[in-house]
């Protein structure tokens, strides 16, 4: 399966969970993948070396995406290495979950900055490299906490929430450039994000899944390769969700 040879992706959060599910999945299509990361250098060059056995192309780059310079270095790595940028998937994020009374104004800032913050400065950096060449995709990971609201996490949904609202208005924005922009947003998939959650709150999540069963790494890495692809050329400002019908 080459359908995106030729292509270059940057997976932002790709050391673990969805984004190395992610990264894998669009080096199995051929694309050669920048694996970005904040901390775990260990595990994205395992995700590297990983690509590589497999005859892919991969290189781990270390940076903050919610920082401007992180966000810009990353993108500049990315032409530096392979002169341009044609997927970005803005996956990195983290949870600070409270109720409102018990969260600090720390807890709100910083997952705004890891969430909403990081995909608004990637989109912005690499959007200048592909309005020059007149195509991109642009894919947001967002989550059903995004589109419904989850107690308990005012922070997180508002971020993703504002994804939601991020990737509708630069898909009009940039469209006529041949660019399009789309989010995915999983349900609850078991990765280290998730790891934590009271059982309590995870068995009374699985009734409401008319599929009766979490999503994996892989369902969600499925529908980001589609959206990278060819065929999804006639897509643009789509939320898609990977829930197992959970909010339909
Ligand atoms: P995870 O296992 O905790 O992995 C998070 C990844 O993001 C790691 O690679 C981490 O890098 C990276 N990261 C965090 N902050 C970063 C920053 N400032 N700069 C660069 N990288 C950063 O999380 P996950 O469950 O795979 O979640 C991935 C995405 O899917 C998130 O946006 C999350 O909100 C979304 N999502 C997850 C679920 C779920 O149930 N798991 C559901 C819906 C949506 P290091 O390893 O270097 O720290």
């Amino acid at each position: 399966m080459s359908q995106l040879a030729d292509r270059i992706a940057v997976v932002t959060g790709a050391s673990r969970g969805i984004g190395r599910g992610i990264a894998l999945e669009l080096a199995k299509r051929g694309a050669t993948v920048l694996v970005n990361y904040h901390a775990s250098a260990d595990a994205a060059n395992a995700v590297v070396e990983q690509i590589q056995a497999g005859g892919g192309t991969a290189l781990a780059v270390q940076a903050d995406v919610s920082t401007e310079d992180g966000a810009n270095a990353l993108i500049k790595a990315a032409g530096d290495a392979y002169g341009k940028i044609d997927i970005l998937v803005n996956n990195a994020g983290t949870t600070r979950d409270n109720v409102i009374m018990m969260m600090k104004p720390e807890d709100f800032d910083a997952v705004i900055q890891s969430n909403l913050r990081s995909a608004w400065l990637c989109s912005k950096a690499a959007a200048r490299s592909m309005m020059r060449k007149r195509s991109g995709r642009i894919i947001n990971i967002t989550s059903i906490s995004g589109l419904r609201g989850q107690a308990g996490q005012t922070n997180y949904s508002a971020s993703k929430a504002g994804i939601v609202g991020l990737t509708k208005a630069l898909a009009k924005e940039i469209g006529p450039r041949g660019i399009t922009v789309n989010a995915v947003a999983p349900g609850f998939v078991l990765t280290d994000l998730t790891r934590d959650l009271p059982q309590e709150l995870v068995d009374q999540m699985l009734p409401l899944i008319p599929l009766g069963k979490w999503a994996t790494v892989e369902d969600v890495a499925y529908a980001v390769a589609f959206l990278a692809s060819d065929e999804a050329a006639m897509i643009t400002g789509e939320v898609l969700t990977v829930d197992g019908g959970m909010s339909a």
